[in-house]
Parts: C-alpha cells; structure tokens; sequence
C-alpha cells in the first residue's frame, strides 16, 4: 500500500490566522528600568523562519548595557520589590497573567511568527500555560512560609532562555522569581526576542513598578555578561548542555546560585499490551510537536519488538496525515524549523544517522521553498550507539529502537547521558509504577506526553541539567532557604 501524502488525504482550503492583531515594529530597544532604551546602539535582526522575512531590528546589548539592567534591577530590589509584601506582589502577577489572558492572541500570533510554531500550539499550548504560569505563582507570593523553603528572597536573578518556548520559558523564569521578591535580568534568544520584547510593554501596561522586570536582548556574549556579572545572585538558564556546562564552569567559587535546565534524549516505550492507537498519538505528540523542538520530546522511540512492525505501520500512516507548512494556519500541525542554523544541524546529524547504517523514512510532502522546513522523519535500524539514538537531534526526527523484556527497556532508556523526561505506554498500572521507579528521568508519563502544569515541577538528571522548575519546587530556586 503507497502512503498518502498529506494534500491526497485531506483537501483544507488555507486558513491562516489574521496578523494584523500584532504591531510589529521596525526596531526595538532594550527593557530597561520601565522603559525602553536605545543602548549602545548596535542591533541585530529577528525574521520569520518561515517566510526568511526580517521582523525586526532589534538592540545587542552589551557588557555596559546589562550592566544598566542590572543596577536597575538591584535599585528595584532593595527600595521596592522586596520591601512590598507578598500580597502585594500577588497582585501584580494576578494582573499580569489577566493582561497575558487578554491579549492571548496577539501573544499567539507573534510567537508563531518570530519562532515558527503552529498557531493551534501557540494559542492552545504556550500562551495558556503562560498565563497559569503567573496565576500559580501569584497564589505562592503571600504563602512563602508554607513553602518550605523560607520566605527570603536572593535579590536579583540573571535569566536567559532559549528560541523553543520563548513565551514560556520566560513565564517559568520570571513568575517564580517575582513570586518569591527577587527581581530579573532576562535575554531572550537571539532568534526569538519578540514576544519577550511584548511582555516587557505588558509589565509596563500592569504598573510593575521599573527595574523588577528587565529585559536585554542579543546573542550569547549578552548572555554571558549576564551571568558573569558580579551583582546577579542567581543564575537561571535554559538552553544546551554545552552552554550550560560553561556557565557552571563560569560561577563555579561564586556564591551565585544556579539552575540549569539543559538537553534530552527522552524515550517512549512501547509495551505490546499498550492501546496502540494511542501510543502512536502518543509517538507523535511526543517527536513533532513544536517540530521536535523540545528538551523532553520522545525522541526515541522503544518498541516492544513483537508489536514493532504493527506499531511503525501505523505510526507511518498517522505522520502521512500532518499538514506541514504555514505556522500561521489553523490546520498546520508542523511549522518551520526555527533557524537556517538550526536546520543545518538537524540535516548533519540525520546524514550521520544514514552514513551509520540507520534506515531513513519521512513524510512525503511538498516543502515550501522559502524558509527552514524539514519533513517529519524516522530512521529503524538505529542501535544504542548510533549518534542519532545518543544525540539531541532537536527536530523532527525519530530514532526507533526495540527491546524485548521491561529490564532491557529500563537499560536502554537510562543509557544515555541525560535524564530529562521518559514515556511508559502499558496497560498495566504496576508497570508503569516499577518503571518509573527505574526510569532515571525527571519526568516520567504514563500512557501521554509533554503534558505540562504549572504546579508540577519539570527538570532533569544528569547532563539534563540540576533545579526544578514548576510547582513548590520551583520556589527553592528563588528563596534562600528554611533556615537562613
Ligand atoms: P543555547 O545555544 O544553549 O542557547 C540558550 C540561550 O543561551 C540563548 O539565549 C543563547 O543566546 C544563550 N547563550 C549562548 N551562549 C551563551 C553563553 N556562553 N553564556 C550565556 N548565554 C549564552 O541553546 P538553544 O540552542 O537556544 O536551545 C536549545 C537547547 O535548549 C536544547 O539543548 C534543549 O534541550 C534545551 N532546552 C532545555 C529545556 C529544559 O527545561 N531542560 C527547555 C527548553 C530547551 P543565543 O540565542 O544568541 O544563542
Ligand atoms: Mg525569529
């Protein structure tokens, strides 16, 4: 049987979402003390990485310029930010994730156009969380005590974020922080400065008061500048594990704290007891949302071998249904690859999985010519020691692996160097409880995937990073502790 590619199967007339509810201006500053500021006066570009369309001009702030931020941040601190008591500050982030509500989609519609991501998971996936993000934690800011963690806060946290969940991870950055009385220095990514650069005017529309929330936009040398600046209490990244192991190595005899949330390599097993159909939804929910773009994404896949044919059967029929192309369309479920750099290593490290003897499969399906696009794909054949099965691809790429027995399923999963997220699809509810007991990950899901809340903490095990983010435990990044 020939596998249908996407425009056989379902005919959609376009039904893109209206951009003209987003201003995007032809340049921007940088957030500083309330306002926005020109800087030193270099800038870079932000574009579309579907269309290659320059958004915006937007500042580089450099060593003096963070140096700006960060004075500001501390005046905010010690005059206002941390004398204001707790249901004060709830107030704040209260009014601050109704505004996020407000303008949910304007916020939507910018973040799928500076980063690539459909619409349907901009709107339905990172702007309400977003918003439940600043809800929870306002809920926290006049509950410290009960915290466990004490109720001081550390003074001003020096925050940078990664381009896959720009909207999010900022919320998972600065609603703790804020909660807890401390306040921020944020960079965004170099890629995805634009919907930071929104919140930063919907912090000025709530009244925060200036220099709790700043934020400085540039590359990596910004960020840098932030982290080693001597007047940051703590640290908060996102991102690689590369960087994040020179940031560590950067604060290492500083009394700076630190949390890093770094890569993954996370597997979803398959046991042949497992409703199938789900499991495939599961599959793909797991490896293409957000174009695979995604620290936890599943992106290797464990099979119980005796189902593994029927499993890729069918798997293969369900990708041949994702619409590929215009983040902007309602109907799209893959949108573009963030960036031409991105891209590239996701074309070099999938030329290794075919030069390592893996089978390639993908989707078949028109690209468009503009923009950063890669087709959904899968490579079998992949041992445990083939890169693509030990590598953050980060992309829309399935390694798939088989296993027969759960202890051999519990070896492979673990064999990698990082411990982020794993999946468990069974039947058995004592299954799932003995593997995730044996599953070295952060988060384990059981017959789901990239399920996220709030009030649950997120974070990883060994090269995925140390800290915990989400939920009571994310306030320990932000609070001295109990007994100080
Ligand atoms: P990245 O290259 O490490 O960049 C992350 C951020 O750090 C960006 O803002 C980047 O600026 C900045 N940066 C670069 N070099 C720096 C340096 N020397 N000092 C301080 N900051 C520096 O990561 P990415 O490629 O953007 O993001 C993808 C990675 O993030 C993946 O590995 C993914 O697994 C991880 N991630 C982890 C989680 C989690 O919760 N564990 C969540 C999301 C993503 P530029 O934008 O200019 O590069
Ligand atoms: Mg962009």
């Amino acid at each position: 049987m020939s596998t249908p590619t996407p425009t056989n199967v379902f005919e959609y007339a376009p039904a893109p979402e209206s951009r003209a509810i987003v201003d995007i201006k032809p340049s921007y500053g940088l957030f500083i003390n309330g306002e926005f500021v020109d800087g030193n006066g270099t800038s870079f570009k932000t574009v579309n990485p579907a269309t290659e369309e320059v958004l915006a001009e937007v500042a580089e702030a450099n060593d003096a310029d963070v140096d700006e931020a960060v004075k500001a941040a501390r005046r905010a601190y010690t005059r206002v930010w941390s004398r204001m008591s707790g249901a004060e500050r709830a107030k704040y982030l209260y009014r601050i994730a109704r505004i996020i509500q407000e303008r949910g989609r304007e916020l939507a519609v910018l973040e799928s156009i500076d980063n690539g991501k459909p619409i349907k998971e901009s709107r339905d996936v990172d702007v309400p969380i977003v918003a439940a993000h600043f809800f929870y934690y306002a809920g926290w800011a006049d509950k410290l005590k009960y915290s466990g963690y004490g109720e001081t806060p550390l003074g001003v946290a020096g925050q940078v974020i990664p381009w896959n969940f720009p909207l999010l991870m900022l919320a998972w950055k600065i609603a703790p922080a804020l909660a807890c009385g401390n306040t921020v220095v944020l960079k965004p990514a170099e890629t995805t400065p634009l919907t930071a650069l929104l919140f930063a005017e919907i912090c000025q529309q709530a009244d925060l008061p200036p220099g709790v929330v700043n934020i400085v936009t540039g590359a990596g040398e910004t960020g840098r500048a932030i982290v080693s600046h001597p007047d940051v209490d703590k640290v908060a990244f996102t991102g690689s594990t590369e960087v994040g192991k020179a940031i560590a190595r950067a604060v290492a005899g500083s009394d700076k704290k630190v949390t890093l949330e770094l890569g993954g390599k996370a597997a979803n097993i398959v046991f042949d007891d497992a409703p199938l159909d789900q499991a495939v939804e599961g599959i793909v929910n797991g490896i293409f949302f957000n174009q695979g773009h995604v620290c936890c994404a599943g992106s290797r896949l464990l099979v119980q071998e005796s189902v593994a044919d029927e499993v890729l059967e069918r798997l293969k029929r369900r990708m041949s249904t994702l619409r590929m192309g215009d983040p902007l369309d309602k109907n799209t479920d893959v949108g573009a690859i963030n960036s031409g750099e991105q891209l590239k290593r996701i074309r070099e490290l999938s030329e290794v999985g075919d030069a390592e003897g893996a089978e390639r499969w993908e989707v078949a399906c028109d690209l468009p010519t503009k923009g950063f696009w890669f087709p959904p794909t899968l490579f079998t054949g992949v041992s445990q020691a083939h890169r693509i099965a030990r590598e953050e691809i980060f992309g829309p790429v399935l390694s798939v692996l088989t296993f027969r027995t759960p202890s051999e399923a519990v070896e492979k999963a673990n064999n990698t160097p990082f411990g982020l997220s794993a999946g468990v699809w069974t039947d058995k509810g004592s299954r799932i409880l003995s593997m995730a007991n044996r599953l070295r990950a952060g988060v384990v899901w059981a017959n789901t995937f990239n399920k996220f809340d709030p009030t649950s903490p997120f974070g990883g095990y060994k090269e995925s990073g140390y800290g915990r983010e989400g939920g009571r435990h994310g306030l320990e990044a932000y609070l001295k502790g109990a007994d100080q």
